[in-house]
C-alpha cells in the first residue's frame, strides 16, 4: 500500500511524520466526516474525494480513544509541521494498472454473436483476451486461455500462450499466485500449466456446474474441455483451489462478483482504478453491443440470469466505459496500448478510454 501526501502542509515549514494510524470508516459521498485513529487519539476528519484516495480537508482532535478495528482498515498518514499545523489523507486500496492482451482470434460473423442472428451478414471477429491487474505488490491474473490442442480441435487461430502474452506486459506467469477463473470454458481455464505457483479461484457453482449433469448436454457441454477441468480438479485436490461462493473480496480495491448466466458459475473481476471502479465481464458480455443493445450472446446456461447480469455489471462499474467486454475486438482501439509497439496487442484499461 502506497502512502503519498495528497495536500503538503502550509508554507516551507519542515513536515514531521508524526504517527502512521488506522482510519475506521468507509468510504462516504464526498466530502464526508471520517472518524481516524492517531496513536491514542480519535480525530474527525472532513475528507473529500481524490481518484480512488480521499484527502483531508480539515482535521480535529475529536477525543482520546483506542481504535475500534472494522474489516475494511485503510490507512491513514498525518503530517504535523512544528508550528502544529496538520495535513493528512486517507488511502482506499491500492492503484492498480490493468492490462488485457490478446492472445487468439477468430473470423465470425455478426449473426455468430447474438440469440436470433443479425438481419446484417457482416464480419465480426472474435478475440481472446488474459487480463492482469498489476497492484503495488501483488499480481492478478484473470484467465488462463487454451493452448495449441484447443487451437487446432476448435481452428482458432492462437497467436500466444497464456505465458508469452502475459510477458507482454511485464507479467511472469511462473512467479503469479492468484488467478482468477471467470468460468471454466476452454478459452478461459485452459491454461494452468503456465502457473506453477498460483492459487486457482473459482466459484463453487462453476465446478459443480463444470462436474455435474449439464455437461452430458452437447450445448453446455461443448464450450467445456474435459482435461481442463480434469486438471482443475487436480488442483483441487493438491490445495491450490480457492472456492468463492458468490461476492468476495481478494484484496482491498479487488474483488469477485457470481454473475452466472453465460455458465451457472461466471464470475467477474472488479478492479478500483484511478479512473474509478473497472470490471472485467469476461463473457457476462462478450461484446459491447450485447450489453449496450440488450441482446444477449447465443451460447448461454441462462438467458434470463445473463440479462440481469448486466445490471449488476452497471451497479459495479462507475460507468459505462469501465465495463470490460470479454471478446471484442473494440477494447484494444479503445484503450490506449500497455506500451509503445503493443498497439493491436496489449491495452492498458486503467487509464482510461481513448
Ligand atoms: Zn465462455
Amino acid at each position: 500500500m502506497r502512502l503519498e501526501l495528497l495536500r503538503p502542509v502550509q508554507g516551507s515549514e519542515q513536515a514531521e511524520v508524526v504517527e502512521a494510524a488506522l482510519a475506521i470508516c468507509e468510504r462516504g459521498p464526498s466530502p464526508h466526516f471520517a472518524p481516524a485513529v492517531l496513536g491514542h487519539e480519535l480525530l474527525e476528519l472532513e475528507v473529500e474525494a481524490v481518484g480512488v484516495r480521499e484527502r483531508a480537508l480539515h482535521v480535529l482532535v475529536a477525543e482520546h480513544a483506542f481504535a475500534r478495528l472494522q474489516p475494511h482498515l485503510e490507512e491513514l498518514f498525518v503530517h504535523r509541521s512544528p508550528s502544529g499545523s496538520i495535513a493528512a489523507g486517507l488511502q482506499y486500496g491500492s492503484v492498480h494498472r490493468v492490462y488485457a492482451v490478446k492472445y487468439a482470434e477468430r473470423d465470425a460473423r455478426r449473426a455468430e454473436h447474438f440469440i436470433g442472428g443479425d438481419p446484417h451478414d457482416a464480419p465480426m471477429p472474435m478475440y481472446y483476451f488474459l487480463c492482469a491487474v498489476v497492484g503495488d505488490s501483488e499480481t492478478w491474473v484473470v484467465d488462463t486461455g487454451f493452448g495449441r490442442t484447443d487451437a487446432a480441435a476448435r481452428r482458432r487461430n492462437l497467436l500466444r500462450t497464456a505465458a508469452d502474452a502475459l510477458a507482454v506486459v511485464g507479467v511472469d506467469a511462473r512467479q503469479v499466485t492468484d488467478v482468477v477463473l471467470t468460468h471454466l470454458h476452454y478459452d478461459h481455464a485452459g491454461g494452468l500449466e503456465h502457473f506453477p505457483s498460483a492459487r486457482f479461484h473459482v466459484q463453487d457453482r462453476e465446478m459443480a456446474f463444470a462436474t455435474g449433469r449439464h455437461m452430458i448436454e452437447p450445448a453446455q457441454g461443448h464450450g467445456f474441455t474435459a482435461d481442463h477441468v480434469a486438471a482443475l480438479v487436480r488442483h483441487v485436490h493438491a490445495g491450490r483451489v480457492v472456492f468463492h461462493a458468490g461476492d468476495d473480496e481478494l484484496a482491498p480495491g479487488v474483488s469477485v462478483h457470481l454473475l452466472g448466466g453465460h455458465t451457472d458459475g461466471l464470475q467477474v473481476v472488479r478492479v478500483e482504478t484511478e479512473q474509478g471502479a473497472m470490471v472485467l465481464a469476461s463473457d457476462a458480455t462478450h461484446y459491447y453491443e450485447n450489453i449496450e443493445a440488450g441482446r444477449p450472446f447465443p451460447v448461454v446456461f441462462d438467458v434470463g440470469t445473463m440479462v440481469e447480469g448486466w445490471d449488476i455489471l452497471r451497479r459495479l462499474a462507475s460507468s459505462p466505459d469501465a465495463i470490460i467486454p470479454g471478446h471484442d475486438p473494440l477494447v484494444l482501439e479503445r484503450y490506449p496500448a500497455s506500451a509503445p509497439g503493443c498497439e493491436g496487442v496489449a491495452a492498458r484499461l486503467d487509464l482510461g478510454r481513448l
